[in-house]
C-alpha cells in the first residue's frame, strides 16, 4: 500500500500525439472539504486507506495540488448526441491526471471530474455540482457491487463555490477511476476529420493497452471491433436484466471497454415499465429503458463507421450482425438465472415475456418482485401470497405462477439451492432515485453520513443486511416528483 506521494504514475495516454489531448491544469476549488472517500477504490491504485487522513488529501483531489507524476490533460473526442453528430466535444469538465499502475500490473486512469474549464468546455463552467457527484459516486460503486462493468469512484471533494444550473448549487470534484476513459467518440473525431493515421494510432493504442491478445494479429482491428460489440451486448443485457436506464446513451458516453460510463440522469426501474424515461430532457424517449439494446447497436454502427478505414466494410457489417444474437443470448441467460432456472428450455422466452407483460400491466416493482421470487413455493397447493399481493390483478399472477411451477418441476435442482442461486443474481438493494436524493439533501445540509451508509449497503446488494431492510422498501410517494436531466 502506498502513500499519496508514491503513487506509481505511468501516463500512457499522455504519450499519444498532441492531437489526442490538451494539457490543462485543474482550476483550484475554493476551500475544499471532504464529502466521501471509498477505500475499495483506493485499493485499485494501491493507495493506503489511511492516506485519507493525509493533510493534503483534499487539496490533491480538489485539483488544488498536483500529485507527483501526474500530467493533467483533457481528452479530445466527438460524438453523436441524440442522433446528431457533434464534430468536437472532449473533456469539458474532466481532467485526466494520468495512469497509475498498481503492484498487480493493472493500470487505472485517475480523472478529476468537475476540475474546471478546458479548451473543450464550450459554454460550460467546467464544474460538477455536489448533487451529480454523489449520484455518480454511489451508482458506480452500486454497479460494481452488482457485478456490472463500470468506471469507479474514489472520492468527492466539495466546496461552497456556487455554480449556476436550473438553481444555484455548490460545486464538487469527483475522482473517477477507469482502466480507460476512451469512448466511441474518441474514434469518431478522427474519422470525421479524415485523420486516418491518428485513427490507426488510437486503435493500436487501445489494442496494446486493453486487448493485448490481438496485438500480433493481422486482423486485429476487426477483432477489436468484435470485442467491443461483444462487451457492449453483454453490458446492455446486464442493464436490462437489472433494470438500469442510463439516460444519455450518446456515443461520447459509450466506453471502448464496455463499461457503464458517465452517470447523468440514470435511473433504476421501480415498477416495471419498458417505456421508462429517466432523463427529464429526453422528450422523444430516444433513450427509454426498452430502447437501450437497440441504441447500443446503433452506437456500435457509428463506431464501426469510424473504424471503416481500418476494417473492410463487409467485415464491419458481419460483426455488427452478430450483436443481436449475442445480446439475446446474454439477456436470456440472465433472465433464466433470475428465474432460478438451470437448464434451457424452448418455452423460456415466452415465460419471461409473459411475466414482464404482467409486471408492467400490474405496475409491479421490478427489484422487489424478483427478490421475493426466490421464496416461490413450487408445491401445487401453495398460494405464494407475498408475490401475488404485489399484483393488482391477482389472477394475472396465478396464471403465470402455474406455468412457472410446471417449469420448475422440470428442473433437477431443489428449492434451497434455487433460492441461494436466485439471491446471488436478484439484488435486494438498488440505487433508487429517492435513496440518492435523500443522501443528496442531507449532504447539502453538510451531513455526509447517508452517503457512507448507502455506499456500504450498495457494495453488497445481494446480501440480506438485516439492519438495512428499509433501503429495500418501495419508493415513497414524493419519489415520483424527482426530476433528473442532463444539466449537472
Ligand atoms: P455529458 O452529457 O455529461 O456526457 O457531457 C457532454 C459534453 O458536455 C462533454 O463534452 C462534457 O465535458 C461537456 N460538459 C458537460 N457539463 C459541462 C460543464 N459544466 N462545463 C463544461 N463542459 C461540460
Ligand atoms: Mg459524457
Amino acid at each position: 500500500m502506498r502513500r499519496l506521494e508514491d503513487l506509481c504514475f505511468d501516463n500512457r495516454y499522455a504519450r499519444l500525439p498532441d492531437a489526442f489531448h490538451t494539457r490543462v491544469m485543474p482550476t483550484p476549488l475554493p476551500a475544499p472539504y471532504r464529502v466521501a472517500f471509498n477505500a475499495a477504490a483506493a485499493a485499485l491504485i494501491d493507495l493506503d486507506p489511511d492516506q485519507a487522513q493525509h493533510p493534503d488529501f483534499d487539496a490533491y483531489f480538489a485539483g488544488n495540488r498536483l500529485l507527483s507524476g501526474a500530467e493533467p490533460l483533457a481528452m479530445l473526442y466527438a460524438g453523436h448526441q441524440f442522433g446528431h453528430f457533434v464534430p468536437q466535444l472532449g473533456d469539458g469538465r474532466a481532467i485526466l491526471l494520468g495512469t497509475v499502475r498498481n503492484d498487480r500490473g493493472q493500470c487505472w486512469e485517475v480523472q478529476l471530474k468537475g476540475a474546471g474549464p478546458t479548451p473543450y468546455s464550450r459554454a460550460g463552467d467546467g464544474r460538477a455540482v455536489l448533487r451529480s457527484t454523489i449520484r455518480e459516486y454511489l451508482c458506480s460503486e452500486a454497479m460494481q457491487g452488482l457485478g456490472i462493468p463500470s468506471t469507479r469512484a474514489l472520492c468527492i471533494i466539495g466546496s461552497d463555490e456556487e455554480v449556476y444550473r436550473e438553481n444555484i448549487e455548490t460545486s464538487a470534484v469527483l475522482t473517477r477511476l477507469a482502466e480507460s476513459h476512451i469512448r466511441f467518440g474518441s474514434f469518431e473525431v478522427f474519422y470525421a476529420r479524415r485523420q486516418f493515421d491518428l485513427l490507426r494510432t488510437l486503435a493500436e493504442h487501445v489494442i496494446a493497452e486493453h486487448y493485448p491478445q490481438f496485438v500480433a494479429l493481422e486482423n486485429r482491428h476487426a477483432l477489436l471491433l468484435g470485442a467491443v460489440i461483444k462487451r457492449t451486448a453483454l453490458l446492455m443485457a446486464q442493464w436490462q436484466a437489472v433494470g438500469f436506464a442510463h439516460g444519455v446513451m450518446n456515443t461520447d458516453n459509450m466506453s471502448i471497454l464496455g463499461l457503464t460510463l458517465d452517470y447523468g440522469p440514470f435511473g433504476f426501474l421501480d415498477s416495471y415499465d419498458p417505456g421508462f424515461i429517466c432523463n427529464h430532457s429526453d422528450h422523444g424517449g430516444r433513450y427509454a429503458f426498452a430502447q437501450q439494446p437497440g441504441v447500443g447497436l446503433w452506437n456500435l454502427g457509428r463506431l464501426a463507421q469510424a473504424l471503416s478505414p481500418l476494417i473492410p466494410i463487409a467485415v464491419c457489417n458481419e460483426l455488427l450482425a452478430d450483436y443481436e444474437t449475442q445480446y439475446n443470448a446474454a439477456y436470456l441467460e440472465l433472465m433464466r438465472a433470475k428465474l432460478g432456472l438451470l437448464a434451457p428450455h424452448a418455452n423460456d422466452v415466452e415465460l419471461i415475456h409473459t411475466l414482464l407483460q404482467r409486471l408492467h400491466d400490474n405496475r409491479v416493482d421490478y427489484t422487489r418482485f424478483f427478490r421475493a421470487l426466490a421464496d416461490f413455493a413450487a408445491a401445487c397447493d401453495a398460494r405464494n401470497d407475498a408475490l401475488r399481493d404485489q399484483f393488482l390483478d391477482r389472477a394475472a399472477f396465478d396464471h403465470w405462477a402455474g406455468d412457472y411451477r410446471a417449469r420448475l418441476n422440470t428442473e433437477a435442482s431443489g428449492p434451497d439451492a434455487r433460492r441461494a442461486r436466485m439471491n446471488r443474481i436478484n439484488p435486494k438493494y438498488v440505487l433508487r432515485n429517492y435513496l440518492a436524493e435523500t443522501a443528496i439533501q442531507r449532504a447539502q445540509a453538510r451531513d455526509y453520513s447517508e452517503i457512507e451508509r448507502l455506499l456500504e449497503v450498495l457494495q453488497k446488494p445481494y446480501d440480506e443486511q438485516a439492519a438495512m431492510e428499509h433501503y429495500a422498501a418501495l419508493p415513497p410517494d414524493w419519489a415520483s416528483a424527482i426530476e433528473v436531466s442532463c444539466s449537472s
